[in-house]
């Protein structure tokens, strides 16, 4: 059944998979889910134990002699299995996802169940014609080749905000090229892994290829980044969990997707009109609980106030409330941890003497206490939270700037590098500074949350928001092992 209330009336017991069975964890151990809109019991997940994931580490290394063997268009037909069944059961997968991580179903989650079909179906185009090269050499009698081979058993670890497509950005490279997974969720997600998981066995994947483990994950998050039956780690998720995961699996060859403060730039030639709808766009979205975010805006003093106003009538639109409500724009935050970040950005930006044209505080009479109103707030001190840290929820905090010196001065005054958004009408200053900005991916005219599942996406080096390219043939490239071939013709 389909329904909130059904859900909130028989919450069911999910399991996890492992070596292709629905199992309970080793200990016996439970956790609670809620829907976020009204904070009401939904489901428990298995609090999946050390010795569950070890046992799942061992069925992804079983699996692995066999699928690593599979050929390229055997894992391709695989891949178009997984698309039909998703494609089959999307509206199903929904609803999972806006009952687990209270999204809007109908302005956001049917576009992220179409979005992660997108991934498998371009994987599978993509490993077809991953071709490798042929190296000319010094010596005559040589000849030189590369080959892509799957690096073996990888450990993938991701967060709550997309629940179906980062996992999926892993799944579909990772499958592709050859490689077996153990997987954990977000706990707060995972009924939607539960969900996943159901469409792969359901699509054929074989025993033990995908192994989904549900729990905390400085448990079993933990043993699959530390054991050595692992060769590979996908992580998606915060800056801090990033580094301990880069230090307790040092080693391995890592893909670190991490957080972000991406500041847009609003130059006074742009269309003001234009570059606030997509800003106020780049905010609200996912209630701002989006690592590519607009997380601060940086604007010239001369259309400072016109783009405030224009951002607090954008904000003033959105329509906050129950997310399976189709006239609903904006649902609540996942979990009491991002609220309470975002209550506690909110006083600091007070106590420094900001001014909120709109929000700024939690939000009440919706019918759950996770509810956060969209927020626009004006004269950010350099030193706050706002400008400093990543708030992860539904705000646009706006910074004047004089020069274009000082707007890449205050860009770079954190210590993120993900994803920059320019607003300019003139060709010059695009080019400068998408060349200045020192960030994985610059925006120029679009808000910092555009992107294509086939682009390379990721955090610019020496900053805090990442390692490694995820994205189309560039996750494939970095789940794959490279093999240089040398044969001798004498
Ligand atoms: P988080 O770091 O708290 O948790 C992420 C995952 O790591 C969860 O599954 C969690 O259970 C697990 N985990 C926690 N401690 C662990 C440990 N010690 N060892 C192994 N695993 C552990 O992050 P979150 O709050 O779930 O997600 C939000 C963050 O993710 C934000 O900072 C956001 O910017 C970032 N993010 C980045 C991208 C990207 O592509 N760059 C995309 C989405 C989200």
């Amino acid at each position: 059944m389909l329904t909130l209330a059904y859900h909130e009336q028989n919450p069911q017991i999910y399991k996890m998979h492992i070596d292709g069975r629905w199992v309970d964890s080793a200990d016996g151990g439970i956790f609670e889910s809620y829907h976020p809109g009204t904070g009401k019991t939904i489901g428990y997940l298995q609090a999946g134990t050390r010795d569950d994931a070890r046992e799942a580490v061992r069925a992804a290394r079983r699996a692995s002699e066999s699928f690593r063997e599979t050929s390229v268009w055997e894992r391709s037909a695989l891949l178009r299995r997984i698309v039909g069944v998703l494609e089959k059961r999307k509206e199903e997968l929904a609803f999972y996802l806006t009952l687990d991580q209270g999204k809007p179903y109908h302005t956001e989650a049917v576009f992220e169940i179409a979005g992660m079909i997108k991934m498998y179906e371009e994987a599978s185009e993509l490993i077809k014609w991953q071709e490798s090269s042929v190296i000319p050499v010094e010596d005559k009698n040589k000849r030189v080749f590369t080959i892509h081979q799957p690096r073996g058993v990888y450990a993938v670890i991701t967060p709550w905000n997309f629940p179906f497509t980062i996992p999926s950005e892993y799944m579909s490279a990772g499958l592709a090229a050859g490689n077996t997974i153990v997987w954990v969720p977000a706990p707060t997600t995972s009924i939607c892994a539960v969900k996943l998981m159901e469409c792969f066995e359901e699509a054929g994947v074989p025993q033990g290829v995908v192994n989904l483990v549900t729990g905390r994950g400085d448990v079993v998050g933990d043993e699959i980044v530390v054991n050595p039956g692992t060769d590979g780690i996908g992580f998606t998720g915060s800056s801090a969990t990033g580094k301990l995961i880069a230090a307790r699996g040092a080693g391995k060859p890592l893909l670190l997707e991490l957080g972000g403060n991406g500041p847009t730039i609003v130059l006074k030639d742009a269309d003001i009109p234009s570059a606030a709808a997509s800003i106020a766009s780049g905010c609200f979205f996912n209630a701002g609980q989006v690592c590519s975010s607009t997380e601060r805006i940086l604007a010239d003093v001369d259309i400072y106030d016109k783009l405030l106003s224009t951002l607090a009538d954008h904000a003033a639109r959105v329509r906050l409330g129950d997310p399976f409500d189709p006239a609903t724009t904006m649902g609540p935050l996942n979990n009491v941890q991002v609220f309470d970040k975002n209550v506690a950005h909110a006083e600091d930006a007070r106590r420094r003497g900001a001014r909120f044209l709109t929000g700024g505080k939690p939000a009440e009479g919706l019918g759950g206490s996770l509810f956060f109103e969209p927020t626009v707030v004006a004269d950010i001190d350099r030193d706050s939270l706002y400008n400093q840290e990543e708030t992860f929820g539904p705000v646009a905090p706006v910074i004047p700037f004089r020069t274009r010196e000082e707007a890449l001065e205050l860009a770079h005054a954190d210590g993120w590098g993900l994803v920059n958004s320019v607003f300019t009408n003139s060709m010059k200053e695009s080019l400068f500074f998408a060349e200045k900005l020192r960030a994985g991916i610059v925006n120029i005219n679009e808000n910092s949350n555009y992107w294509e599942p086939h682009l390379p996406f990721g955090g610019a080096s020496g900053k805090a928001s990442g390692l490694g390219r995820i994205g189309g043939k560039y996750s494939i490239m970095e789940m794959s092992d490279l093999k240089t071939v040398c044969i001798d013709l004498r």
